[in-house]
């Protein structure tokens, strides 16, 4: 029996849609494909496994839930600011 599982390394960046936070957050990302032939994702913050930051993610100044998922490098031109 052979599990394949790969494992990469994805870094996301969030912004809260009430106050406007953002921050970013990197995430292992290990696949595994189960008997069914679906494929499983697992999140993992320093070894230690998290919610899937994509479904289950919350702000953490206002606590809240709305949260937009940007690619990496684009918080800063969310936040206009010419300096
Ligand atoms: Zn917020």
């Amino acid at each position: 029996m052979t599990m394949k599982a790969e494992s990469i390394h994805e870094a996301y960046s969030f912004v809260c849609l009430r106050c406007g936070h953002a921050w970013e957050g990197a995430y292992e990302i290990r696949h595994s494909v189960d008997g069914q032939g679906r494929v499983h994702a697992d999140y993992y913050v320093h070894s230690l496994k998290v919610p899937s930051p994509l479904t289950a993610n919350r702000c953490r100044v206002c606590r809240g839930s709305r949260i937009r998922i940007l690619r990496p490098g684009r918080v800063r031109s969310a936040s206009p600011r010419s300096d």
